[in-house]
């Protein structure tokens, strides 16, 4: 086990978006993969307790993005963190970035029912405020 990652596990922001993180992955999995062998994960974070007693149930493919997340959001170098869908030096390999973001939208508007509400919440104002900083770009450009 790496001791650095653990230190981060008890930053109490990085904890909380790893099982956000868990907990969506487990909404697309079960609406996904419910075919698959599914089992209690065994990522870093979920040896840590990082999960408490919602261990995610995923199939091996969802565990090792899962893993993955856990290692990106320990090892985020934003503070403040904005959501990864807006970060301006995306630090996810270019297929875990796809993946995630196929997962994020299939699992973001289901979340609000599962238990995620006021951080689908959090998630939809960004995503809206970041559209809003997009339209203006082109805007500022022209008139400058
Ligand atoms: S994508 Fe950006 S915000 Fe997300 S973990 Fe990487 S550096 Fe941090
Ligand atoms: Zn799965």
């Amino acid at each position: 086990m790496n001791d650095s990652f653990a230190d981060k596990m008890n930053d109490r922001d990085v904890a909380h978006d790893v099982r956000v993180l868990g907990g969506f992955i487990q909404i697309w999995c079960d609406g996904s993969h419910e075919d698959l062998e599914r089992s209690r994960v065994d990522t870093r974070g979920a040896v840590l307790g990082v999960y408490g007693r919602k261990i995610p149930r995923l199939c091996p493919d969802c565990e090792a993005h899962l893993a993955y997340g856990e290692m990106r959001r320990a090892y985020c170098p934003k503070d403040p963190k904005p959501f990864c869908a807006h970060c301006d030096t995306h630090c996810y390999r270019p297929e875990e970035r796809e993946w995630h973001r196929q997962m994020m939208r299939y699992s973001g508007p289901k979340s609000w029912r599962k238990g995620y509400a006021i951080d689908g919440i959090k998630h939809a104002l960004e995503a809206r405020k970041y559209r809003k900083m997009a339209a203006r770009l082109p805007a500022k450009r022209g008139t400058s």
